[in-house]
């Protein structure tokens, strides 16, 4: 089975997959928050241990969105999700428009 997309350079490809892969840290963090959370004081019955969980979350949340935002674009070297000082979770690129998957007009 072929994994990569045979229209992008393999390099792209490359860093394509890094951006995908931040991506799925940051929605896997955003989306595990509540039942971890709740799972924990459910266990615990302690808000001490539910709010040091929560100190443990916000520091991931904060490297997950930095990684995140500091993504560079394959296609024009600028940040894949940030413009100006915007940021965005779309899945083209704020400056060239290159698909995350390797599509897009890829404009430079
Ligand atoms: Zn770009």
């Amino acid at each position: 089975m072929e994994l990569e997309n045979p229209a992008v350079p393999v390099n792209h490809e490359a860093m394509l997959a890094v951006i995908r892969r931040r991506r799925w840290y940051l929605w896997g963090l955003i989306l595990l928050y509540l039942p971890v959370t709740m799972t924990i004081l459910r266990l615990t019955e302690s808000v001490k241990v539910t709010g040091a969980f929560f100190g443990i979350w916000v520091v991931l949340l904060c490297v997950a969105m930095a990684l995140y935002a500091c993504c560079k674009c394959p296609g024009c070297g600028k940040t894949f999700h940030m413009k100006n000082s915007t940021l965005s979770f779309s899945r083209k690129c704020r400056h060239c428009g290159l698909d995350i998957s390797g599509g897009g007009d890829g404009r430079g």
